[in-house]
């Protein structure tokens, strides 16, 4: 009943993405072939009159989505990212200027699944009917731990789902701004690429980690996409629903008992939350507190500019802190 609220509510830009769910899910009642984006993307969303020299204006929320539709549109397009780096997604709210980007904007690109709480009363003060593309559509998602009925949205810590984001952001930008198709096309293939390499040094890595330690304490629910595909198991989290969700002091004993029974080596915080829970968690259990970038890139100078940078340095963090590595 929400999604038709949602439908209802913004129309014809959802209905692109849940056209996509729809095809994929019978995709895999009928197949057990991995989701592909469907073609249909393609049909649901027309090109774009661009003048002479005019670019395509996208938008996108996340930093993390923002950096993947930067790799698939490069040059060609015209990119405002809504949230800035360091902001946790899960709780934010639109400023202005975000109001204005989207106006402005002849697409947005969202993480979808629910990460953006804040989208649907977004696009309602923005009005107008620009598509947005949900670039998660392709991909079946994990159930919420704790929220029954709900998608887990940190579809990014598995990387071939970023490579389903891939094909999202490319079919649509082409679909958008045909003119380019060959360049999104050349820029996806690139990227898709750097992407799998990526994967296939996560899966090396993990495997230096000794098997029994293969055990994830995190901030909130942000992991379970990357336990299922690298192979961890998930003891608890300091925030057991969302970090806008304080725990109960039942919820932290438990999980404080768990790390002492299970002999977990290390907590990790998220640079989008204040750590002051997970550190306490840390100290009453007196193993190491070990931040991660989860929701959000770093800034400007942090050397995780880009979601490789981060896959990159969280996994060093928990290879490092779990006892792995050379
Ligand atoms: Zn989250």
């Amino acid at each position: 009943m929400k999604r038709m609220k949602t439908v209802k509510n913004t129309r014809k830009l959802y209905l692109f993405a849940l056209f996509a769910a729809f095809a994929v899910q019978t995709l895999l009642a009928t197949a057990c072939t991995p989701a592909r984006t469907p073609r249909a993307e393609e049909a649901a969303l027309t090109p774009v009159p661009l003048a002479a020299g005019e670019r395509l204006r996208v938008a996108a929320t996340t930093t993390i989505v923002g950096d993947v539709v930067a790799q698939v549109g490069r040059d060609a397009v015209e990119l405002t990212v809504l949230l800035r780096p360091g902001v946790e997604p899960h709780t934010y709210q639109p400023r202005p200027s975000d109001l204005a980007a989207v106006a402005d904007a002849h697409v947005l690109f969202v993480n979808g699944l629910g990460l953006e709480t804040f989208l649907e009363e977004m696009l309602e003060n923005v009005g107008g009917d620009r598509p947005v593309v949900s670039v998660s559509a392709g991909i079946q998602p994990r159930q919420h731990p704790r929220q029954a009925g709900q998608s887990d949205p940190h579809v990014w810590f598995d990387v071939r789902n970023v490579m389903t984001w891939v094909e999202s952001i490319e079919a649509a930008l082409s679909a958008l701004d045909p003119a380019h198709a060959d360049t999104y096309a050349v820029n996806a293939a690139d990227y898709r690429q750097e992407l799998e390499t990526l994967d296939r040094w996560i899966v090396e890595q993990v495997a230096t980690v000794p098997e029994e330690n293969r055990r994830l304490v995190t901030n909130h629910p942000a992991f379970g996409y990357f336990a299922d595909r690298y192979g961890f198991q998930q003891v608890g989290t300091v925030y057991p629903v969302s970090p806008s969700a304080e725990p109960s002091a039942q919820d932290i004993a438990q999980l404080e008992e768990a790390i002492l029974r299970q002999g977990v080596p290390a907590v990790f915080a998220e640079n989008t939350v204040n750590p002051v829970l997970a550190r306490q968690v840390a100290q009453d259990t007196g193993v190491a507190l070990v931040p991660l970038y989860t929701g959000s890139l770093g800034e400007p100078g942090s050397g995780v500019e880009s979601y490789i940078a981060l896959m990159e340095y969280d996994v060093r963090a928990i290879v490092e802190a779990l006892g792995g590595g050379r």
